[in-house]
């Protein structure tokens, strides 16, 4: 295919960017991955052995020694044409997302539009790494901070945003002085050998060490080569609740740092005061967006009684306009989910949650081969659920197009019922009652990283602080100031004068 020679993927490709692994003679084990579309092989990848990982932390060490001293704003100027060779490959880089992951092509390009986001956004912030300048109490004395960058970096990714999560650690990271090691998931492996190709190539024209971007590639085994490694002192990861919580152990048990980016089990509540058209809109895009998988996806609908019945019909009616298939094709709003499993997960969260008493009033069908043009892939028909928020499934993340909707009737029961589940990702409220939105931004109100009044849950822009709480993993990355999780803060005190007075006024003389 066209598009995949473009971006330098062949049929068996180096997962390690060190590129040491001789490929097709059978020596090196291989991922193979193919497309959801329909589950039909598109090409292999090479699993990075441990030897080969250890090499691409020494080629990053010796990376970063170079690029640590590079100044920022020249760093700057790397992500600068490392944004415009993305330009250059949106359309390519975009169809692989949506062929490997499955997300229709609209959101596969817009992953790649996010890249290029935060590309020109980490060049403004390469000339604005502010420290501050303190008044000292002594004498003669200047104090002022300023900020390091930290090492190598360790990234791990999850499959739902196989591209843009990347560029909003690797980005920022990059600018910071700070060299990567990215290990991407097992289930997208060709998007980020495409990504590693466009990177390389800008640091080859700039006869920069390709070592300052790095890859290697695998299934748990080696992110936990990452998080056991001293020689990293920060590693980034996205991904499941389960996983982060292992990461986070793992690192802290050698007192590394980490940013974590973990499950969400988002909501939007709906006022009898909202606009219904706008928050029905919102709603159909955050719930059945991405096939249900994205870690912003609206889980859960809290609707006030007096509307519920009339928003619950309303949304039956936009849910049926949903076009599903293959996500290639332009007119399709639901590709398929990623694999079987998570068909399978989606079966049995709509089992338990009818168990429970909930009401299926919407959805749920698996469509393999059910009137769709493409087989063989997991096609799912997004569930709505008339439910309660205590139910056991309810507070879980389910990651597949479930919306729970639940009823409420004043304004303190449905921000408890909002504030009830373990994790703090992305909330949302439809009203135009200054005081209700208000309330639900106030310190009694959300208890999530991002809290928005009449926008959804899902699409957030990179120039906020991306992140969320609880078991969300409190991470936060991408804009504001978030560049400070990847630097190392250094307090200085010079003393320019003849005297050495002492802080806080003590007398120590030495004769
Ligand atoms: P996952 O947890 O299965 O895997 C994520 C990554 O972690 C993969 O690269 C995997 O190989 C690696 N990994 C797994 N266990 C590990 C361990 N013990 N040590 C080191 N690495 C390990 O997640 P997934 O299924 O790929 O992605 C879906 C999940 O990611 C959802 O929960 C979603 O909400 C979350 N997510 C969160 C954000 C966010 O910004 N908060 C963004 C995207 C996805």
């Amino acid at each position: 295919m066209e598009f995949l020679r473009k971006l330098g993927i062949e049929g068996t490709n180096h997962g390690t960017s060190t590129g040491q692994e001789s490929l097709g003679d059978g020596s090196q084990q291989m991922i193979e991955s193919a497309t959801p579309i329909d589950g039909s092989h598109i090409a292999e990848v090479s699993v990075t052995t441990r030897e080969q990982y250890d090499q691409v932390v020494t080629t990053a060490q010796d990376a970063f020694n170079e690029w640590r001293e590079t100044p920022a704003p020249k760093r700057g100027e790397i992500v600068r044409q490392i944004g415009l060779k993305l330009r250059e490959h949106k359309e390519d880089l975009g169809k692989l997302v949506t062929y490997e992951m499955g997300k229709i092509l609209q959101e596969g390009l817009g992953e790649v539009q996010e890249m290029i986001d935060i590309c020109d956004f980490a060049v403004g912030q390469s000339r604005q790494l502010y420290g501050k300048t303190m008044q000292s109490e002594r004498p003669q004395h200047r104090m002022y901070e300023q900020w390091h960058p930290l090492g190598p970096t360790g990234i791990i990714t999850a499959f739902n945003f196989p591209v843009a999560v990347w560029s909003w650690n690797a980005m920022i990271a990059a600018v910071c002085g700070d060299v990567m090691i990215w290990k991407p998931s097992e289930k997208v492996p060709l998007c980020a050998v495409a990504v590693q190709n466009i990177v390389s190539e800008v640091l080859r024209e700039n006869d920069l060490p390709e070592g300052i971007f790095n890859l290697v590639t695998g299934d748990k085994e080696v992110g936990e080569w990452m998080t056991n490694d001293e020689r990293l002192p920060l590693i980034s990861a996205t991904g499941s609740i389960r996983m982060g919580k292992q990461v986070a152990q793992t690192v802290g048990a050698r007192l590394g740092k980490t940013i974590l980016e973990l499950g969400g089990n988002n909501a939007i509540i709906v006022s009898e005061n909202a606009d219904l058209e706008m928050a029905a809109r919102a709603t159909v895009f955050g719930s059945v967006g991405t096939c249900g998988q994205r870690c912003t996806t609206t889980r859960r609908l809290i609707v006030q009684d007096t509307i519920f019945e009339d928003f619950k019909n309303r949304l039956v009616q936009l849910y049926k306009g949903v076009k599903i298939g293959n996500p290639l094709n332009d007119d399709t709003l639901v590709g398929p989910l990623v694999d079987g499993k998570a068909a399978e997960s989606m079966q049995q969260a709509l089992t338990e949650v009818q168990d429970s008493g909930g009401e299926l009033v919407y959805g749920g069908e698996l469509l393999e081969g059910n009137n769709l043009e493409v087989e063989g892939g997991h096609y799912v028909q997004p569930a709505i659920v008339v439910a309660k928020h205590d139910y056991p499934i309810v507070q879980e993340e389910t990651f597949a197009p479930i919306l729970y909707l639940i009823k409420y009737s004043d304004l303190d029961e449905a921000i408890a019922m909002h504030n009830s589940v373990r994790q703090g990702l992305s909330s949302a409220m439809f009203t135009l009652n200054l005081r209700e939105a208000e309330t639900f931004l106030s310190t009694r109100g959300s208890d999530c990283g991002i809290a928005n009044i009449n926008v959804g849950t899902s699409g957030a822009e990179i120039g906020g602080a991306f992140g969320g709480e609880k078991e969300t993993g409190g991470g936060r990355e991408s804009g504001s100031d978030a560049w400070k999780a990847y630097m190392r803060r250094q307090t200085n005190t010079i003393n320019w004068g003849k005297e050495m007075p002492l802080a806080q006024g003590i007398e120590f003389d030495v004769d």
